[in-house]
């Protein structure tokens, strides 16, 4: 099992991360050893990551892949390359003209 530490970018301080991100990033852990990563989802680089403006707590990968817990579930959490919104595969909204497939690619 690997450890909250290990996981976490080593680019990132652990320290700037509030209890609240804190909290997130052990959540996500758990389920990481728990459930495993998502289907597709690269196992090389992984760790934890803190958007700085939204505060959103995520995994990440070295390709830039991104999944979240969706409830208590680690899903695949997209960015379109088009219309730049986000979201989980089943929750994702594209603006009205966005007409990007989404799962097929992903921004990082
Ligand atoms: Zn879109």
């Amino acid at each position: 099992m690997s450890s909250l530490l290990d996981l976490i970018d080593p680019d990132r301080d652990v320290s700037r991360f509030t209890s609240y991100q804190q909290n997130l990033a052990i959540r996500l852990q758990l389920a990481i050893n728990k459930q495993g990563l998502p289907e597709g989802f690269s196992k090389t680089g992984v760790h934890i990551r803190r958007e700085k403006l939204s505060g959103m707590v995520y995994v990440s990968n070295k390709e830039e892949q991104m999944c979240m817990l969706n409830n208590d579930k680690l899903e695949m959490y997209y960015r379109c390359p088009k219309c730049k919104n986000e979201g989980f595969k089943n929750t994702i909204r594209h603006s009205s003209r966005c007409d990007f497939i989404v799962g097929v690619g992903l921004e990082g």
